[in-house]
């Protein structure tokens, strides 16, 4: 049964939803605080997150840019303000759809399956495309545009992984970690090593296009 967390303060609305979604057959959780909320969605893993955007302890957008800095949970933004400013913001800090109130629940229900739809087929296809690279990895093969790209193991590995957690931002540990396995003790430097050697072979004019540098903290494929 999917698990789906609602974060908004208006008990009326909270409470609406709950009730629809247990008719549904999701299992719906509530809170009613952006710091609560956020602590929630962190703790536990939930299959989607209904976020309101004015919330009390932490706002909507904060919680969703924190949240995601993590996870990859999917995020519908609810809103009463519906401003061109708010969506876009919300979508830029990750957020996968944005609904503003009132809404019809009708609607609110069409966007939750798309957005499962779109999880589900992520999950099961076994090509991941970010920009003009396509990744086939059952055959192992990295294409951009028509040309095929020649990586290492440990080249291809590193980019895969970050490609699985786009959007997330990877520090050299938990690449070193993943990648080279807890007994590693080269010094950390050798995962921008292999960024360096990666940016080279994707050679794009733009060196950070593909792999952007988040200084002190790691490196990150946004999609
Ligand atoms: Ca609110």
């Amino acid at each position: 049964m999917k698990k789906i967390l609602i974060i908004e303060d208006e008990n009326n609305i909270s409470s609406f939803i709950k009730m629809e979604l247990e008719f549904e057959g999701y299992k719906a959780f509530v809170e009613a605080d952006g710091k609560d909320g956020l602590i929630k969605a962190l703790e536990e893993d939930f299959d989607l997150i209904l976020l309101d955007l004015m919330l009390p302890g932490l706002n909507g957008l904060e919680v969703c840019r924190r949240l995601k800095r993590e996870k990859n949970t999917p995020i519908i933004m609810l809103s009463a303000r519906d401003s061109v400013m708010d969506k876009v913001t919300g979508l830029q800090i990750g957020a996968d759809d944005y609904i503003a109130k009132p809404f019809a629940i009708e609607e609110l229900l069409a966007r939750i399956q798309v957005v499962f739809r779109r999880d589900n087929n992520t999950k099961n296809s076994h090509v991941i495309e970010v920009k003009d690279l396509m990744i086939d990895l059952d055959a192992r093969t990295v294409k951009k545009g028509d040309e095929e790209l020649n990586f290492t193991n440990k080249e291809y590995e590193v980019l895969v992984y970050l490609i699985k957690n786009k959007n997330k931002v990877i520090s050299r540990d938990n690449l070193i970690e993943n990648i080279w396995g807890y007994d590693y003790e080269a010094e950390t430097n050798v995962v921008d090593v292999y960024i360096r050697y990666l940016r080279n072979k994707l050679n794009s004019e733009n060196k950070e296009e593909y792999i952007q540098t988040v200084r002190s903290v790691g490196y990150v494929i946004r999609s």
